[in-house]
């Protein structure tokens, strides 16, 4: 496909939603070239079958059933649907720009007034089409946002601050009244603002324990921003599950992470956004800091690698119309990092969705999950760049997204 073209099918995109085919309807995506999340290698010329919004088989393309819509793939890669584990959502024009970018799942860290709650809800109503939002309602942090206070005014008295196991107690015991599906922590300061020491811990182990033991009483799992070692460190102690970010983190943190199965939520690509004109950040002291933070990152990655603790793809985006991330540039920074393109594909879709406790539902090309998949014109084992062109995104079995005649010679 040619630049202009392509320039042209950007352009288009929003007046190809399909009228969305219902997913009691079987799909059958032929001649797919199949990168499924958990084989090493592509799985050439195979049919995927769709029926009631899940994969029910995948054969050879001789043996496609003769019933149902047949998408014609021509070759072109079967990939699932990409999970992007940090964003911050807060509209249905967000989503929409998350899900048309071959997002299928998202996981909110931290947005006001429970607007990922209502999103997640909207989503499974059917109301709208948009990525499966995991929620997280507010940050729990030392100083909450000024709009938590006007959801939660009972929590009044910590306006100046939380502090201690108890408070952090009832901040978390608020969210969870919510229905969150994850509680987010921040151990260290935000790297974000210009104001700030990203280094800086926040919280202690105790105060992070205590958030664990009131989530896991709901049994709901807590992720902890943390750039600095020593917020990180105090966090793994406490029980978090995953690590957002992880900049500044030891290799004695990483091993701790490891024993303790703590996955590493990274974001490098962010940092590079942060040094670049536009985009979610534009700020010159943050572009200075964002030269300061990217090789550590990234040598963060890269121990974390080498240790064997699970690294996983996200953005930190918020989707908005101004925002140029998408999870494909952090897919191609952890390649930058050392991963092999397709870990780095596994870090978006299967060791996520293992990471979110949603792997029996989504994150792999398997029998019983559910059909959310996107399609690329080219190899991305060849070309990770070639993730950026989505020709086609599906979520539970319904065609959300249809570029696929552009990609055609
Ligand atoms: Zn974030």
């Amino acid at each position: 496909m040619n630049l202009s073209i392509r320039i042209l099918s950007y352009g288009l995109c929003a007046f190809l939603l399909l009228p969305s085919a219902p997913s009691a309807q079987t799909l059958v995506f032929t001649n797919a070239n199949v990168i499924d999340g958990i084989a090493s290698t592509p799985a050439e010329g195979r049919a995927v079958i769709v029926r009631d919004g899940h994969i029910v088989d995948i054969v050879d393309v001789g043996q496609a059933p003769a019933d149902g819509e047949r998408i014609d793939l021509r070759g072109k890669y079967l990939l699932p649907g990409l999970i992007d584990a940090h964003v911050h959502v807060a509209s249905v024009a967000q989503a929409h720009k998350a899900l048309f970018s071959g997002v299928t799942t998202i996981r909110s860290m931290g947005v006001s007034h429970y607007a990922d709650v209502g999103l997640r809800e909207l989503t499974q109503k059917k109301i709208i089409d948009a990525p499966e939002i995991l929620s997280a309602g507010y940050h729990v942090r030392s100083h909450p946002s000024r709009e938590m206070f006007m959801d939660e005014p009972s929590l009044s008295d910590l306006w100046s601050g939380v502090k201690g196991a108890g408070a952090y107690r009832r901040v978390t015991a608020a969210n969870l009244e919510r229905s969150v599906d994850w509680i987010k922590i921040t151990t260290t300061e935000r790297a974000g603002l210009p104001d700030t020491d990203p280094r800086k811990q926040t919280m202690t182990r105790e105060e992070v324990q205590a958030v664990v033991d009131e989530a896991e009483s709901r049994g709901v799992p807590v992720a902890s921003h943390a750039h600095g070692d020593e917020g990180a460190r105090a966090a793994v102690l406490g029980g978090v599950r995953t690590i957002e970010h992880g900049t500044y983190l030891s290799e004695d943190t990483l091993r701790l992470m490891k024993t303790h199965g703590t996955y590493l939520v990274p974001t490098v690509a962010v940092v590079q956004d942060l040094m670049d004109a536009g985009g979610d950040y534009d700020d010159p002291v943050l572009q200075v800091r964002g030269r300061h933070m990217l090789p550590r990152v990234m040598e963060t990655v890269a121990t974390a690698k080498r240790l064997g603790v699970p690294i996983v793809a996200a953005t930190d985006t918020s989707y908005r119309a101004n925002s140029t991330l998408t999870l494909q540039h952090d897919i191609e920074a952890l390649t930058k990092c050392g991963l092999t393109p397709m870990e780095a594909i596994q870090a978006a879709t299967r060791v996520a969705a293992e990471m979110l406790r949603i792997d029996e539902r989504t994150g792999s090309i398997q029998k019983g999950r559910e059909a959310d998949l996107i399609v690329v014109d080219q190899n991305p084992l060849d070309n990770i760049l070639s993730l950026q062109d989505v020709l086609m995104v599906v979520i539970d079995g319904k065609v959300v997204l249809d570029r696929l005649s552009f990609g055609l010679e």
